[in-house]
C-alpha cells in the first residue's frame, strides 16, 4: 500500500456489502480507516462486511446503536418492528468470532484533534446530531476540535465560528473542506444513505492538513435489494436504497 496520510472515513454500512466494496474500491490509496459504527442492521451481509471491517489497515472502530443491539447491549424495543426484525435475523446469523470483535468495540475515542462517536459527544451511540442546538451542546461536550460522527446517516456538518455562532452546511460529492474551526462532520452513510442520494457517502481526511474530502460513488443497488428479498428481510429496507431515504 502506497504511503499517505489519508484517512478513510465510513459509517453506517449497515450489512450492505455491494456499497462497502464498492467504497474501498473508489477510496483508495489509504492507509488508516475509522469506522463509526452500525455495521451491521437492516442488510443482508452482516458476517462478510465486518470480516472485511476486521481486514483493514490501521482500523479504528467505533459500535453503533444497532451493533450494541444485536450484542444485547441496548434495548430492542427502543427500535421500530422493521429494525427490530432485522436485528434479531442478525443475531442468529453472526459467528462467534464476529460477536466477539463487536463486544470488544469502543463507544467513544479521541485520536489526537479528533473525536470519533457514532451519535453524538454527549449520548454515544443514540443522539442524532442534525440540528443546530443539539449541535451546540455537542461543542461544549467535545474536548477536542474536531469530532466525527454517523447515526444519521446525513453527510452535514456543523462549524462553530469565532463568534461562537454554530453553522450546518451538507457535504457535496467531491467538496473539499479544510477544517479552520472547530467542527462536527459526519461523512453520510455507506448503506443506507438517507439525503435522497441513494450513492454511497464516504471521505477522506488528510490529518496533516486536516482537508476532508467528501466522496459519493455508485454501486449495484438491485442486487442488494434481491439479497434483503431472499433473506426474508423487510422490503421497505430493500425499497429506501433505490431512492436513498
Ligand atoms: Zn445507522
Amino acid at each position: 500500500m502506497i504511503e499517505t496520510d489519508n484517512v478513510l472515513i465510513i459509517s453506517d454500512i449497515h450489512a450492505n456489502l455491494t456499497a462497502l466494496n464498492a467504497v474501498l474500491a473508489a477510496a483508495e490509496p489509504y492507509n488508516e480507516v475509522w469506522c463509526l459504527g452500525d455495521l451491521i442492521g437492516y442488510g443482508p451481509d452482516p458476517n462478510e462486511v465486518i470480516e472485511i471491517i476486521k481486514s483493514q489497515p490501521n482500523l479504528t472502530c467505533l459500535l453503533g446503536n444497532h451493533d450494541a443491539a444485536v450484542i444485547g447491549n441496548l434495548e430492542i424495543g427502543s427500535f421500530n418492528f422493521d429494525a427490530r426484525k432485522s436485528i434479531l435475523w442478525t443475531q442468529s446469523l453472526l459467528n462467534k468470532e464476529n460477536i466477539a470483535f463487536l463486544k470488544e468495540l469502543p463507544t467513544i475515542i479521541e485520536l489526537g484533534k479528533y473525536t470519533l462517536v457514532h451519535g453524538s459527544p454527549r449520548f454515544h451511540l443514540w443522539e442524532y446530531l442534525i440540528d443546530v442546538d443539539t449541535a451546540a451542546m455537542s461543542f461544549d461536550a467535545l474536548r477536542t476540535d474536531f469530532c466525527v460522527m454517523g447515526h444519521s446517516h446525513i453527510p452535514i456538518r456543523f462549524t462553530k465560528n469565532s463568534g461562537e455562532q454554530v453553522h450546518p452546511s451538507l457535504q457535496e460529492d467531491g467538496e473539499v473542506i479544510h477544517f479552520q474551526h472547530p467542527t462536527i462532520i459526519n461523512p453520510g452513510s455507506v448503506g443506507q444513505p438517507r439525503d435522497q442520494d441513494p450513492r454511497a457517502a464516504y471521505a477522506i481526511l488528510d490529518r496533516s492538513t486536516d482537508t476532508w474530502i467528501q466522496h459519493r460513488v455508485e454501486y449495484d443497488i438491485p442486487a442488494v435489494q434481491q439479497r434483503i428479498h431472499q433473506a426474508g428481510l423487510s422490503a421497505r429496507h430493500a425499497m429506501r436504497l433505490s431512492d436513498g431515504w
